[in-house]
């Protein structure tokens, strides 16, 4: 754990905005999670979804909640698309630690509208990675997955890896016949 993830940890704003005891434009509410506008938005419209039950990072919240918050944030967008707002597109965004930006230590997603000429920009990085490094750093995480069996839900790990059929990929006999 990152920081001390308490069930409403002192001093937390999005604790407090959750329980209803600080000022916020909320959006959505159940009893899982609570949506509402950024202070600070990137463009209007840009709002977080946070759970209501104190946790820091992805690496605190269980995945039954974190499955909500992502959930309620596509419906968001979702309701964003559809409302008044201006909104040609929409980054779905979450800061997971200092290193990535985080300075709320309350798990939150960002649900941002986006168009043209909004002056926001994340600086890409050009560079291609060799495929022996790709194939080491898909290693690791591999590795990481097979060491702990919880990382990945018994449901997925029930299914196993996709087959080619399964991702919708044509066998060599199909891409045959189709071309010929
Ligand atoms: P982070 O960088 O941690 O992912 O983003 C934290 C976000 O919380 C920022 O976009 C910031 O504008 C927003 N924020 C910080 N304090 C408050 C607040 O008191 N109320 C609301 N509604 N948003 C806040
Ligand atoms: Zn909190």
């Amino acid at each position: 754990m990152t920081q001390s993830a308490t069930s409403a940890a002192q001093g937390c704003i999005f604790c407090a905005i959750a329980a209803r005891q600080a000022e916020a434009s909320v959006v959505y509410e159940d009893e899982t999670v609570v949506a509402f506008m950024d202070l600070n938005p990137v463009a209007p419209g840009h709002l977080l979804v946070v759970p209501r039950e104190h946790a820091v990072g992805l690496e605190d919240i269980d995945g039954a909640t974190s499955a909500h918050v992502w959930s309620v944030g596509h419906d968001m967008a979702r309701a964003l698309r559809r409302s008044s707002m201006r909104c040609e597109g929409i980054n779905v965004f979450l800061c997971d630690g200092e290193a990535a930006f985080q300075t709320v230590f309350h798990f939150h997603l960002h649900v941002i509208p986006r168009y043209a000429g909004d002056g926001w920009t994340i600086i890409p990085d050009p560079v291609e990675r060799e495929r022996r490094l790709l194939d080491s750093d898909a290693q690791a995480i591999k590795d990481a997955i097979a060491s702990t069996g919880s990382l990945v839900t018994s449901a997925h790990a029930a299914v196993g890896p996709l087959s080619d059929r399964q991702r919708g990929s044509k066998t060599p006999s199909e891409v045959s016949a189709s071309e010929g």
